[in-house]
């Protein structure tokens, strides 16, 4: 079963064009790409999912205030 799908201008994700609409006020309002891992993150626990997802929250955020930008290593 192939349906139509277009891209969501703010997450990039394929969405189902019955839905379209419907995603994309959703998505506008209430989700942000993540920079790190470019999964669509609420707005509201962005710096949370980097907290957790990431594990470099307390640098990232040390760093916001500096203009510093370093990639963290494993
Ligand atoms: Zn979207
Ligand atoms: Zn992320």
């Amino acid at each position: 079963m192939e349906g139509d799908f277009s891209v969501c201008r703010n997450c990039k994700r394929h969405v189902v064009s019955a839905n379209f609409t419907l995603h994309e006020a959703y998505c506008l309002r209430f989700l942000v790409l993540c920079p790190e891992c470019e999964e669509p993150v609420p707005k509201e626990t962005t710096e949370e999912h980097c907290k957790v997802e990431h594990q470099q929250g307390k640098e990232f955020q040390l760093l916001k205030g500096k203009s510093t930008v370093i990639i963290a290593t494993k």
